[in-house]
């Protein structure tokens, strides 16, 4: 069964296992938000699906340079990882 890997910020990934960006990550409430949505509104890529109460930055623009939002990336397989896990 084809498991999509989630998106992870780019700050908590080592370099070398970074990939495409996906989206934009949240710090608040740690929801990722697709790459081209201009702002913390709507259907989210990948998050909680019950979240308590609305993220304090709900409706904000992700701006170039604030700190609450950072790239969230494609996590690629590790190099220690054997990469001939050939499909059965
Ligand atoms: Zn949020």
């Amino acid at each position: 069964m084809y498991r999509n890997p989630d998106p992870a910020p780019a700050s908590r990934v080592a370099p070398e296992r970074r990939g495409a960006v996906l989206g934009k990550f949240c710090r608040a409430c740690g929801t990722v938000y697709p790459k081209f949505r201009g702002r913390h509104a709507g259907k989210p890529l990948h998050g909680k699906d019950h979240i308590a109460s609305p993220c304090s930055h709900e409706g904000d623009p992700f701006d170039p340079g604030a700190d609450w939002w950072e790239p969230a990336v494609e996590v690629l397989p590790s190099p220690a990882a054997p990469a001939d896990a050939a499909p059965s």
